[in-house]
């Protein structure tokens, strides 16, 4: 673990840990890794070095600025759509049949439902907020299906009124509510019971245990997931579809899913065995990573689901199982890499570290409201000058919020040019997962709009936050 963002590591400026590598050239510190920007990133070829600023599917980030203001999210709408098809086509095998979900918590709002179901993907929610923006955008409710370890009585309503397809349970409470509320709907309910399998992946690594300590799902050591099946199938208005279970987020390889995929077959054989079921879908969660900055090396969509399957093949068979159906739910991997974040620069502050040393911070008009992944999980943002190109060399910086907040941190240590100043445009890429949907209020910031940009054009998704939407909620105004 890091020590507190803004104090120990000062001291670190003489080796900058964590800093990336000084760029080589003005290209360098200007270019758009493919990996990182969305696919309709590009530097216009102007010569003049004020012009070559960037534009997203055809729009110049200036321009969104002056329509829109600034802090601002842009959406690559066919970023979206081809990273989504990419899941829908990895997954569609007539040997085994497999469904993808978004998981809508990584970002919706009614546009990217609809994109959702036009691209042919099944949806994740998590609330009844989520839910209701599904249902509202006119998302087949078969096609959702409805996670948290906390749903209410009111919201497992809705969403039986809304005809959710599935029901993650997450608790022996859940179980009793939703069979109550389905029989008093008149409906059978179809559930799966999400496991605790005992791995955990995060960044790169993954570990596996026994049991986890952690508020998600039902044990499988512990003997949790087995009495839930247990109590579901005692149930006439619930109807066991499956098991579940979500290792983690940024996996980048398929070794935790192996183990989560066998524990998930063989919790499949017991059942058999017991209850004389056969277990129809098997649920590996989403977690599928992608790239924050040039290191970062995910797998490929169409890669990772070769070896899905395999891995559910090999561990049916050894079990004598039939082939069940195989979901997963990426979230971040679909819009992750969709959507930058555009800020305005406001000051820029020369600090000096000693021994010759110096760090520019870079503040910026938004910060942990629109972005609070830096500060909760020391996340790694790849940051450039947009509004136009520098021949300034190089300096170390750090790009920080507005807010009253040591730790308001968005890019921890990048390079930035030297004559950065007031009025410059910056953009953080890979924001689309996770930063607006977590977005807050703190300091009475009015949260930030989503603007989607496709050939040449732009769509309002989310409308700028404002003061007085802030201040209606006061009761004593
Ligand atoms: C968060 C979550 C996901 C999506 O995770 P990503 O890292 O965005 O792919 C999928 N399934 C469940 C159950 C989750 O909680």
């Amino acid at each position: 673990m890091r020590a507190h963002p803004a104090g120990p590591r000062h001291g670190e400026i003489l080796a900058p840990i964590g800093a990336p590598p000084q760029p080589e050239n003005a290209e360098a510190l200007h270019a758009l890794d493919a990996q990182v920007w969305p696919l309709g990133a590009s530097r216009s070829d102007g010569t003049g070095l004020t012009q070559r600023s960037v534009s997203i599917a055809g729009v110049d980030v200036r321009d969104l600025a002056a329509e829109f203001g600034t802090p601002l999210f842009i959406l690559d709408e066919a970023d979206f759509r081809t990273r989504a098809a990419a899941f829908r086509s990895a997954y569609d095998d007539p040997t085994v049949p497999a469904d993808v979900f978004y998981a809508g918590k990584a970002f919706l709002s009614a546009h990217v439902v609809r994109w959702v179901q036009e691209e042919g993907l099944n949806l994740d929610v998590c609330s009844g907020g989520e839910l209701l923006t599904a249902v509202r955008a006119g998302f087949p409710g078969e096609r959702i299906a409805f996670h948290g370890n906390n749903k209410s009585i009111s919201e497992l309503e809705l969403a039986l009124e809304s005809g959710v397809g599935r029901f993650v349970i997450d608790s022996f409470e859940e179980i009793v509510r939703l069979a109550e509320a389905a029989e008093r709907y008149g409906v059978v309910a179809n559930v799966l019971v999400r496991v605790t399998v005992g791995v955990e992946a995060h960044t790169h690594e993954f570990i596996a245990t026994a049991h986890e300590d952690q508020k998600f799902g039902l044990s499988l050591a512990g003997g949790a997931a087995e009495e839930a099946v247990r109590r579901i199938v005692k149930l006439p208005s619930l109807h066991l579809a499956g098991l579940h279970s979500h290792i983690g987020s940024q996996i980048f390889d398929t070794a935790g899913f192996e183990i989560s995929a066998h524990r998930l077959v063989s919790l499949a054989a017991s059942i058999r065995d017991e209850h004389g079921i056969e277990v129809a879908e098997i649920d590996l969660g989403g977690g599928m990573g992608i790239a924050y900055g040039p290191d970062d090396d995910p797998m490929k969509a169409s890669d990772m689901a070769d070896l899905l399957r395999g891995i559910v093949v090999k561990e049916c068979a050894a079990l004598g199982l039939a082939l069940p159906r195989l979901a997963v739910e990426p979230g971040r991997a679909i819009v992750g890499p969709s959507m930058i974040t555009l800020y305005e620069v406001g000051t820029v502050k020369v600090v000096d570290l000693g021994a010759g040393h110096s760090r520019h911070y870079v503040s910026v008009d938004g910060g942990m409201s629109d972005n609070i992944r830096t500060a909760l999980y020391d996340a790694e943002y790849t940051v450039r000058l947009v509004s136009r190109v520098s021949d300034a060399r190089a300096v170390l910086s750090r790009v920080v919020g507005r807010h009253c907040e040591s730790g308001d941190i968005v890019v921890r240590d990048c390079w930035l040019p030297e004559d950065l100043s007031s009025g410059d445009l910056l953009a953080v890429a890979a924001t689309g997962a996770y930063c607006r949907a977590m977005a807050s209020n703190y300091n009475h910031v009015p949260r930030p709009p989503v603007v989607a940009v496709r050939e040449g054009r732009t769509q309002l998704v989310l409308r700028r936050e404002t003061t007085d939407d802030l201040l209606a909620l006061d009761a004593g105004l």
